[in-house]
């Protein structure tokens, strides 16, 4: 599974746009990896994590096109994950078909904030869209590639897919767990998810338990009770991840119970090492950056190392 990193920044960016501190200035003479859009994740090329409002830039600084995406996920609803006109540039007249039909799945208050650039909510058939309003402890299938039949008999407990033209990439599979955040308020139903790649070219030879795998937890305190829950069963029916990928906006700073300062970071990926859910060797990152606690690219990557960890920057593309 490859896994392409838009965006890593915290919701004002990274250097902050109205920010002359000295993390911002430090970051805007370096460049490079010292440059970060808001968070947002590209799996294969198939399913975006996070259409976010520096979606469009990404894929142009990246040159990237979207056009094989047919599954979309949305943790939840704030804006530096969900831009509310991201998806609506799928229309006819900004994007020319054929393209092939986007899954997007949220829970309902994330779902809520689409909507085109007059607010009215998005017309579902006009952007070539389903939306899936999802349930926290849920476990779907996302099917990429081309048409395929609903069966309701497919474990997981739902099979999802994209219809109609098929994208130019190959058949992928993917198993999608809608885990609970600790994050926005209690009626906000943030999310983040557990992907694994059950078929297609980069799950060859990798089949049940040992598909890859990564835990994309981005806007979240501690693992909360009920998150640990999920990632049990999870455990229990042959989950390891790969790379799992954890809230560090907080950085050197505070501990925190909506982000994570970098300790917090090695606590939890410590914990899912204790509870057996990594694989041997497991990439552990930390992500989703802000300024006002987390040092430049350089001195951050110096204070992970001893720790096992390593940062995501926009761009990096790994193999999960
Ligand atoms: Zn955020
Ligand atoms: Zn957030």
């Amino acid at each position: 599974m490859q896994l392409t990193f838009l965006g890593t920044a915290a919701a004002e960016g990274y250097p902050a746009i109205w920010c002359r501190c000295e993390r911002c200035v430090v970051a805007r003479a370096r460049g490079g990896p010292n440059l970060r859009f808001r968070s947002s994740v590209l799996v294969n090329d198939d399913l975006l994590v996070d259409p976010g409002p520096d979606l469009v830039a990404a894929s142009i600084r990246l040159g990237l096109d979207l056009a094989n995406v047919q599954g979309v996920l949305i943790t939840h609803l704030h804006d530096d994950h969900v831009d509310p006109t991201a998806l609506y540039w799928r229309a006819p007249g900004f994007a020319v078909p054929p393209l092939p039909e986007a899954l997007v799945v949220g829970t309902a208050p994330s779902l809520r904030r689409l909507h085109d650039r007059n607010g009215v909510p998005l017309n579902a058939d006009a952007t070539r869209m389903r939306l899936h309003v999802a349930t926290h402890g849920e476990r779907l299938e996302v099917r990429t590639g081309g048409p395929h039949a609903v069966d309701p008999r497919a474990r997981p407990e739902r099979s999802l897919s994209a219809s109609g033209i098929p994208a130019t990439g190959p058949s992928r599979h993917y198993e999608v767990i809608v885990v609970p955040a600790s994050h926005a308020g209690p009626d906000d139903e943030a999310s983040f998810f557990a992907i694994r790649q059950v078929l297609g070219p980069e799950a060859e030879g990798r089949t049940g338990g040992d598909a890859p795998a990564i835990l994309y937890a981005t806007d979240t305190g501690p693992f909360s009770a009920g998150a640990w829950a999920v990632l049990e069963g999870l455990g229990a029916a042959g989950w390891r991840y790969d790379t799992a990928i954890i809230d560090g906006t907080l950085g050197l700073g505070n501990p925190g119970t909506a982000h994570m300062n970098l300790d917090q970071v090695a606590r939890q990926h410590e914990e899912l090492e204790r509870r057996g859910l990594l694989r041997p060797g497991a990439r552990r990152m930390a992500h989703h950056f802000s300024h006002n606690g987390t040092p430049p690219h350089e001195e951050l990557v110096a204070h992970l190392a001893p720790m096992g960890i390593v940062p995501s920057y926009d761009g990096l593309t790994i193999d999960a």
